[in-house]
């Protein structure tokens, strides 16, 4: 069988043909510019390689999972965006669709660090914060999807006056501790920033977010992915400060590291394409 995967992230699309990490075998790396043009070339990518039995589509939102769109993104253009009809009628497949952060989810419970578990959860820290569930086994979807990265989480002014950056809710968990809060609040991509006060703070509003998640789902292992998440003094942080807020109540999950680093969202892609086919 050939399956296609697509990441649809807000700055590029990510595609790959295969069944899985030994056989990933095309990759392409594409711009996200207007859906057009960006899934016209998607499209391309695929038809010159082989004739796919089936897509999966990890996407940015948020989206309708039932109606394969996407909905309101305050991305220019994106707005009400039909991906699923417009690379199913453009490549005659079946197209399966689900957020960017279920597919690396699914990435991670087929092939890595969730192998085995039946709740779970994963986290990315990037340029914003998202999270995906599974919860008994399943991809947690519910009204919309779960949008972990806009919970209100305590936010004090005084040791942190700045105000966030989330255009909808000003400091939200995303506001205070997405990659681009701590690029505006620092003046320094998050990436170069080796300020141990930056990343005390950051370890603080993660581990706040994280234990409401912990709280809400008890999963039993948080994947934590996503560029500010590969700060290597961040984890121990992070750890301890959950272990903290936790106080002995209930036990901590581990929190760690993707096992597919950043292939985790095209091979969840790829998974949903093989569960789509069945
Ligand atoms: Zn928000």
């Amino acid at each position: 069988m050939t399956y296609g995967g697509i990441e649809a992230g807000g700055t590029k699309w990510v595609c790959a043909v295969g069944e899985g990490p030994v056989d990933l075998r095309l990759l392409a790396t594409l711009p996200t510019t207007t859906p057009e043009e960006t899934i016209a070339l998607a499209a391309d990518f695929f038809s010159r390689n082989g004739k796919l039995d089936a897509l999966g589509v990890g996407s940015f939102g948020p989206i309708d999972v039932r109606r394969g769109l996407i909905t309101n993104t305050p991305k220019a253009g994106w707005a009400n965006t039909d991906v699923v009809g417009m690379l199913s009628s453009a490549l005659g497949v079946r197209v399966a669709f689900d957020t960017d952060v279920n597919a690396a989810a699914l990435g991670e419970h087929r092939w890595g660090a969730a192998a085995g578990l039946d709740t779970f959860c994963y986290v990315t820290v990037g340029t914003g914060i998202g999270g995906g569930a599974m919860v008994n086994g399943r991809l947690l979807h519910g009204l919309v999807h779960p949008e972990f990265g806009h919970m209100r989480i305590p936010h004090d002014r005084d040791r942190d006056p700045f105000d966030g950056v989330c255009p909808f809710h000003g400091d939200c968990f995303e506001g205070l501790a997405s990659g681009e809060a701590m690029r505006a609040r620092w003046g320094t991509p998050a990436e170069m920033n080796d300020d141990a006060a930056a990343w005390a703070l950051e370890a603080e509003y993660l581990a706040l977010g994280l234990v409401n998640v912990i709280s809400a789902l008890s999963p039993q292992r948080i994947i934590l992915g996503g560029g500010v998440a590969k700060q290597p003094m961040l984890l121990p942080l992070l750890r301890a400060r959950i272990g903290n807020l936790l106080a002995e109540y209930i036990a901590a999950p581990d929190i760690v590291a993707p096992a597919l680093g950043d292939r985790a969202g095209v091979l969840g892609a790829i998974e949903l394409a093989r569960q789509a086919s069945r």
